[in-house]
């Protein structure tokens, strides 16, 4: 009781909306609990089709294919897309299920340093021989809160001849005027050809996780791609909240416009207040502090102040690079907010981050 939750991925508070638990309850009741089956076998009711047809037109694109969740997307495309002719180019900070994805693949391997283009670049030129070359690139990083330089990767996709993936894990919903994503948010939505990402986030946070892009490439993924072939189709209560969490979005961008406000009124009263948060603009706030056991210490103290927080350290962030993540969601009141800045400022005075 009167803990406020910020390190969720709940970036639209849609998984306590009303209307996500009862359209949830309603397929469940309608479409039972589960089909003991993947999908190509006895696996595919017509909300799986639905909500593969809302996904491709949310993101305005060609077709959709579900999986149990993002990290089978990423370990099922890479494979079933290259062959040891082609390359991949990947950033050195990609999610981890892209790492694997990516190791699962024969395709010859590159990774660019983190957002450098012109280490990009240099890979596209070493990778020029192979037959097929594709970028890879999570949109939004969730470690740093910063988002991926998706324009220019495009237009060094276009010289040389190279496919655009991201994962939009951190970004679907929330980004860009409608909420689509980094490619909207970035004027590309024409030019990133796959997108990957999650309906356990900000889409309704229960499960999930889908590929959409081209048709013949959605096509390809249903008839290689393994995590789809060999495991269980999504639950219906999981594919109907996800699916009515699309459709508030199409209705109204205002839940995606309250969050990044609160997400503005948090960067700024902390920036005032002598911290520095990494990243612009993105929900995901780090409070950089540096030294380990300073964000450790006051992450305990944040939640004796009824504030759950966490700290981040080495491996999961480089050495000297800890922090305390905070992500906002829309579900905080502005008093929310302010009452994590206060208790942010007082812990960081007992422990020497602020003066
Ligand atoms: N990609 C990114 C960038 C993520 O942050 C995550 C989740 O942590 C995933 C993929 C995996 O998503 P899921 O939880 O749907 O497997």
């Amino acid at each position: 009781a009167g803990i406020i939750n910020f390190c969720a991925n709940n970036y639209l508070g849609l998984s306590s909306h009303p209307e996500v638990i009862r359209a949830a309850v309603e397929a469940l009741e309608k479409f039972g609990a589960g089909l003991s089956s993947v999908r190509f076998i006895c696996g595919t009711q017509s909300i799986h089709k639905d909500l593969e047809e809302k996904i491709a037109r949310f993101h305005q694109r060609e077709d959709a294919i579900l999986y149990a969740s993002c990290f089978d997307a990423n370990a099922g495309i890479f494979e079933a897309l290259l062959t040891p002719e082609d390359a991949v180019l990947s950033d050195e900070l990609n999610h981890a299920s892209i790492i694997d994805g990516i190791r699962l693949c024969k395709a010859n391997k590159y990774r660019y340093k983190h957002m450098d283009m012109q280490d990009l670049e240099a890979k596209l030129k070493e990778a020029q021989k192979h037959r097929l070359r594709l970028v890879a690139t999570d949109g939004a990083f969730s470690m740093d809160g910063d988002i991926a330089p998706l324009r220019e990767i495009c237009q060094l996709a276009q010289k040389y001849d190279a496919l655009v993936f991201i994962d939009e894990c951190h970004a679907t919903g929330f980004l860009g005027p409608n909420g689509r994503g980094t490619d909207e948010l970035l004027g590309v939505m024409d030019k990133v050809t796959i997108i990957n990402s999650t309906l356990g986030k900000a889409l309704g946070g229960a499960a999930g996780g889908y590929t959409t892009g081209p048709k013949p490439l959605i096509d390809l993924l249903r008839q290689r791609s393994r995590p789809y072939l060999f495991s269980n189709s999504l639950p219906p209560a999981v594919v109907g909240c996800a699916s009515k969490a699309l459709d508030l979005l199409m209705e109204s961008n205002a839940i995606a416009q309250s969050m990044a406000a609160k997400t503005q009124r948090f960067r700024s009263k902390m920036t005032a207040a002598g911290f520095t948060i990494s990243g612009k603009d993105h929900p995901i706030c780090p409070v950089m502090l540096g030294d380990a056991r300073l964000a450790s210490v006051m992450a305990e103290d944040m939640l004796n102040r009824g504030i759950y927080v966490i700290g981040f350290s080495y491996p999961v962030v480089p050495k000297g690079k800890a922090r305390i993540r905070v992500q906002i969601s829309a579900v905080h009141s502005d008093e929310d907010i302010d009452r994590c800045v206060e208790a942010f400022t007082e812990v960081g005075r007992k422990h020497g981050a602020l003066s």
